[in-house]
């Protein structure tokens, strides 16, 4: 049996973070189309217009991010499943994955709602650096990073940039959970505690 989730939170929330836990307990790779465009950047093969408009925080034209992800969606990895990260950000965005889906004979088992206000998630971009080597994430306070590694903090986690997205969410990305909803497979997890907390939390929304 494949396992098809979905994380969709604001930025911020935890995503990545509680991703490791998802791909780990059920074998199944992280698809974050955020991470797919940050490695088409590191490589040069990202179109300038669309670097230009994540770097504003703006959101990407659905037809790139669903080209994307059906060219993914092919690779044999993805075979026993896999977890969405950042993906579907709009309704057309998770209309084309249902009736990508769909063509595939495959079917969505949970939606998680990474809950988390407004006030804490500016907090937490702001400190959130990533080791350019490994990916992982650490937050400047709460989860230091070891002395030496080799740090990035995200273009389009400045104070400014970071506003913009969450409007963004809340005008764009926010309208997926009626729809997710509607079709039973929203769960809510509450996002605010230690990051060990809220896997516990999410592996009983998932179990
Ligand atoms: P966050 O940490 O804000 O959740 P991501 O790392 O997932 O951000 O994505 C960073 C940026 O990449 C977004 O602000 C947007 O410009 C672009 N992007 C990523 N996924 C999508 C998507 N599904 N649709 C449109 N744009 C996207």
């Amino acid at each position: 049996m494949s396992k098809i989730v979905i994380l969709v939170g604001p930025p911020g929330s935890g995503k990545g973070t509680q991703a490791e836990f998802i791909t780990k307990r059920f074998g199944v790779p992280q698809i974050s189309t955020g991470d797919m465009l940050r490695a088409a950047k590191r490589s040069g093969t990202l179109d300038p217009k669309i670097l230009a408009i994540m770097d504003s925080g703006k959101l990407v034209p659905d037809e790139a991010i669903i080209d994307l992800i059906e060219k993914r969606l092919v690779e044999a990895d993805t075979k026993s499943g896999f977890l969405l990260d950042g993906f579907p950000r709009t309704v057309p965005q998770a209309e084309a994955l249902d009736a990508l889906l769909a063509k595939k004979g495959l079917k969505l088992d949970a939606v998680i709602q990474l809950d988390v206000p407004r006030e804490l998630l500016e907090e937490r971009l702001v400190n959130r650096r990533t080791d350019k080597t490994t990916g992982k994430i650490y937050h400047l306070v709460y989860n230091p990073p070891p002395a030496g590694a080799d740090l990035e903090h995200r273009a389009d986690d400045q104070p400014e940039t970071v506003k913009k997205r969450q409007d963004v969410y809340e005008a764009q990305t926010a309208a997926l959970l009626p729809y997710y909803e509607a079709k039973k497979l929203l769960r809510r997890v509450d996002g605010v505690g230690k990051p060990e907390e809220i896997t516990l939390r999410l592996e009983a929304a998932l179990s």
